[in-house]
């Protein structure tokens, strides 16, 4: 996949799109003419778009989840390191989408990015915390599949994936199919991806025609504020914790991780980002392979911490932009199903905002909202995916100290 062509067209399809939609702005979008592109063929195309994005949410989370669920082949092998494993990558998942939230509502970046998007949200009255709870548990799964319900689409892909782990050659075939289907799926993102600039152009080009330079300013907010969680996460999050749990010299680590990070960041992909990882963990980090082949395939599976920053500001982003109030139990929604969300992300480019699409279904926003970011969404990519693998290497090594699975040599010795 020629990604960096790919990332250079939807860079200009978004430039095009802005360039185009802020001259429309100017000349009057009401105008004969440019009210059909306005009103008409961009929603059309955009439409299109997100459409097809949609298509693919319910069949990449349960495959991608009972794929991932099954990584943790042979529970008790694992045992301890498991358990430890997925405490920390699950804490610091929900510590990344609080700091997110937190940061969008204090700097309110959707405020004043007045959407025409309409929404249902607020006119149904929210339904008690139990209720809230117990949905997330599905009595059919096809019901929940074919309503979208992700939540209850994930139980059921986790329940399936530990099964079918344990279920020997049965499950071995099952679960060979099932990596087989998902790169099918892979594959079907990676060719919907490559209409992407044309997508994009009509999304950005349709936002900027309607809010002008408004759209700009608000987009920038949208994007550095998502940087500054991301930077903040990484540096004073990681930093923090694997002092707390290691003792270790923070920039040491950091100064030993630049390689896997410069590759996440140019790829885009947690995934192809997995041998060097691997290699990174054993040879620069000191982290034995014991605890590295397990953890650093499993995070790079369901570890997103940037990516869940990402969800988690574009949400609230988002309903500020539309006016909506989330309150305290959206908020709590956001967090879980964010958590959820970037465990369901594929370590692939852009599958961190398909995934939005179901964070939004369950707190109510309008998923053709999400067009309104995609726009800027490939260059924040590729920063939270340096920040996910960040977060695979520093659990490892928290891990692997933890287990005596780790050389202090290694990880002092410089270059
Ligand atoms: N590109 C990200 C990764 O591979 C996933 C995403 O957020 O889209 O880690």
């Amino acid at each position: 996949m020629q990604a960096k062509n790919l990332t250079r067209n939807i860079l200009v399809g978004m430039t095009l799109g802005a360039v185009v939609g802020t001259l429309i702005n100017l000349i009057g979008p009401d105008k004969p003419g440019l009210a059909f592109l306005v009103k008409d063929l961009f929603p059309l195309v955009g439409q299109i778009f997100v459409r097809s994005l949609q298509l693919l949410v319910v069949p990449l989370v349960l495959l991608s989840l009972i794929c991932g669920t099954s990584a943790i082949d042979d529970v008790r092998r694992l045992g301890r390191i498991g358990v430890k494993t997925l405490a920390f990558y699950l804490s610091t998942t929900a510590i990344a989408i609080t700091i997110a939230i937190v940061l969008a509502v204090i700097f309110r970046p959707g405020v004043g990015l007045e959407l025409d998007y309409q929404t249902d949200f607020g006119v149904s009255e929210s339904p008690p915390l139990t209720q809230v709870l117990l949905n997330i548990f599905p009595s059919n799964p096809f019901a929940a599949m074919a309503e979208g319900n992700m939540l209850q689409v994930i139980v059921f892909a986790i329940l399936f994936g530990l099964a079918a782990s344990l279920s020997g050659d049965p499950g071995k075939r099952v679960l060979a199919l099932a990596n087989d289907l998902n790169e099918i799926v892979m594959k079907l993102v990676m060719l919907l991806l490559l209409a992407a600039p044309f997508g994009v152009f009509a999304l950005v080009g349709r936002t900027f025609a309607q809010e002008g330079f408004t759209a700009i300013l608000a987009l920038g907010k949208y994007f550095f504020l998502v940087l500054g969680a991301l930077a903040l996460h990484s540096f004073v999050t990681y930093g923090l914790i694997f002092k707390a749990f290691t003792g270790l010299s923070v920039r040491q680590l950091f100064f030993n991780l630049r390689k896997v990070q410069i590759f996440a960041f140019s790829t885009a992909s947690s995934n192809a980002t997995i041998p060097i990882n691997l290699e990174n963990a054993e040879h620069r980090l000191g982290v034995k392979p014991a605890v590295a082949s397990f953890t650093i395939p499993l995070g790079a599976t369901i570890n997103m911490d940037g990516t869940a920053i990402m969800q988690g500001v574009a949400t609230v982003f988002i309903a500020q932009a539309l006016g909506v109030d989330i309150g305290l139990q959206g908020y709590l929604m956001v967090v879980v199903t964010a958590t959820l969300a970037s465990i369901g992300t594929a370590g692939v480019p852009g599958v961190g905002l398909v995934m939005l699409a179901m964070v939004f279904q369950q707190v109510g926003l309008p998923v053709a909202a999400i067009g309104v970011i995609y726009g800027v969404d490939r260059l924040l990519d590729m920063a939270r995916t340096a920040v996910n693998v960040t977060g695979d290497a520093v659990v490892s090594v928290i891990v692997a100290r933890g287990e005596n699975e780790f050389d202090q040599q290694i990880f002092d010795s410089r270059e």
